[in-house]
């Protein structure tokens, strides 16, 4: 399999091998043609895998930068990994003209944030707490919102974070697709698949 079989759109494909990625990862392999369909995904994957890419490909396959309104929702346990996310979805979708990628995470100035969505933003890059904080207040709108990731999902499904997941999906809108990926499958993990994803298509590598 090549990227050029998943028919993505040119400015994606440049982007993609900018990178120097030749050839899909086993991971991207099962996630990129099954995530571009719509279906929900839950895959098991570790880091180091290329498990960012295969759900950084489909986001931006899928977003309208014609269209003012957050599209995707990167939710990532921890400010490190926050960053470095927004960073391989703005290389990857460098070529994508207008795309706006922001993050958030605790341990800024909240009102650096409330500013700059004032402006367009088509991807959320975020750790639990500060999405609530914004959505719940009006500042960041979810409801054209209809992809939401969980990376490291049994981090981000922590005790201290189950109720910060289960507010932020009541700011989505129903169609939503959601795709989780997670090293482990603790019965927390399973819990919220349960209860938030429909009918997910299952990657075990
Ligand atoms: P990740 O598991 O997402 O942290 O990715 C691990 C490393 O693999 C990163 O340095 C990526 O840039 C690299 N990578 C991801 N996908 C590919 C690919 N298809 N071909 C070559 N390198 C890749």
């Amino acid at each position: 399999v090549n990227f050029e079989d998943y028919c993505l759109r040119r400015e994606l494909l440049m982007g993609i091998f900018e990178k120097g990625f030749e050839k899909p990862s086993p991971i991207q392999e099962e996630a990129i043609p099954v995530a571009l369909t719509g279906k929900d995904v839950l895959a098991r994957a570790k880091n180091g895998t290329g498990k960012t890419a295969s759900f950084v490909i489909p986001v931006l396959e899928k977003v309208r930068t014609d269209v003012a309104a957050i599209q995707a929702l990167l939710m990532v346990p921890t400010r490190e990994l926050a960053l470095q996310t927004a960073q391989v979805t703005k290389e990857l979708g460098k070529h994508i003209s207008g795309l706006e990628v922001m993050v958030t995470t605790g341990g800024t100035t909240l009102r650096d944030d409330i500013m700059r969505l004032m402006n367009p933003v088509h991807i959320l890059v975020c750790t639990p707490g500060r999405v609530v904080d914004l959505a719940s207040k009006g500042n960041a709108k979810l409801d054209k919102c209809a992809i939401i990731v969980l990376d490291e999902a049994d981090k981000l499904l922590s005790p201290e974070f189950t109720q910060l997941m289960e507010d932020t999906y009541r700011f989505l809108p129903q169609n939503r697709q959601s795709l989780l990926f997670s090293a482990t499958f603790p019965v927390t993990v399973k819990d919220f698949a349960d209860k938030f994803m429909r009918n997910p298509f299952e990657i075990n590598l």
